[in-house]
């Protein structure tokens, strides 16, 4: 046992002293650029969070770029210029440096299946290795005040695979409805048949059709969102089909829903019945449509 204890302590150290040697080469890289290029790729010690993180890359990539000089020795039909940190140019046949600013930002942050710049790879990499205790720090104050919140505000149940989301949680680049906004958009629920099912803090509106449920989700504002499972069958993500209602269609929304409703169930029996799945109908009692 003890040698295995000092076995492992010196690969921990091993790959810790290895760790080290990578972010002095990245340093390294970094200090070759010119005294003000090299400070900008080096000015990330004010990041506390990831999102202070992704706001200082923006403004590192913003400050590059507009800084690129154009090279009219190479295109007098666009404007084009060098990668002013590692002075790389397109790989393509027929064309030298980079458009600017579009292709070179996609150099710069190796976006678009390109070849990310080696020097804001060096840059990036190294800021995010010596942020790392400051982002696991914010990363657990972060859970911290979720779980809190999980305990005290409404959750949604809104996908049969996933646990009970916050208002505001999951809803990717979505902004979540106020209080009135939620209100108008359970009216439009009810008036759709579903049910609003309360246990403790959690929230579920829910409709039955055939052997099918859908779970609706009003939390994002303009629209409600509708994931549509099987009763009683296994709560993979790849077994629900999903369609959505904007807050701005006015008429025949009964119709509207049925009709996307229908075709979110025939896809999930053609799945099932692809898999050797199919189950009987009318398992389960409809509440819709009326
Ligand atoms: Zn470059």
């Amino acid at each position: 046992m003890r040698r295995y204890d000092d076995q492992m302590e010196f690969v921990k150290k091993r790959i810790a002293d290895l760790e080290d040697e990578l972010q002095d080469t990245r340093r390294d890289l970094v200090e070759l650029m010119p005294r003000q290029l090299a400070d900008l790729l080096m000015s990330y010690r004010s990041c506390e969070s990831r999102q202070d993180y992704d706001h200082w890359t923006c403004e590192v990539l913003d400050r590059i770029a507009s800084g690129a000089e154009r090279d009219p020795s190479i295109s007098h039909l666009e404007d084009r210029g060098w990668c002013p940190l590692c002075k790389g140019g397109s790989s393509g046949p027929y064309s030298r440096g980079f458009a600017l600013p579009e292709g070179l930002m996609r150099h710069l942050t190796g976006r678009g299946n390109t070849a990310q710049c080696p020097v804001t790879r060096a840059a990036f990499r190294m800021a995010r290795y010596a942020l790392r205790d400051e982002f696991r720090a914010a990363d657990e104050a972060k859970r911290r005040a979720t779980e809190a919140r999980r305990a005290t505000e409404r959750l949604f149940l809104v996908d049969p695979s996933s646990p009970p989301c916050l208002l505001d949680e999951r809803l990717w680049f979505q902004k979540e409805r106020s209080a009135e906004e939620l209100v108008r958009a359970e009216e439009r629920l009810r008036d759709l048949n579903f049910q609003v099912e309360i246990n403790e803090n959690v929230v579920a509106y829910k409709l039955q059709y055939e052997e099918f449920v859908v779970l609706a989700d009003p939390r994002p504002v303009g629209r409600i969102d509708f994931c549509v499972f099987e009763l009683a069958k296994n709560k993979r993500r790849s077994c629900v089909a999903t369609f959505r209602m904007m807050d701005n269609w006015k008429n025949d929304l009964t119709e509207k829903f049925r009709r996307r409703l229908v075709d979110a169930c025939n896809t999930l029996r053609t799945r099932g019945s692809r898999s050797g799945a199919v189950r009987k109908r009318g398992a389960g009692s409809d509440t819709f449509p009326k």
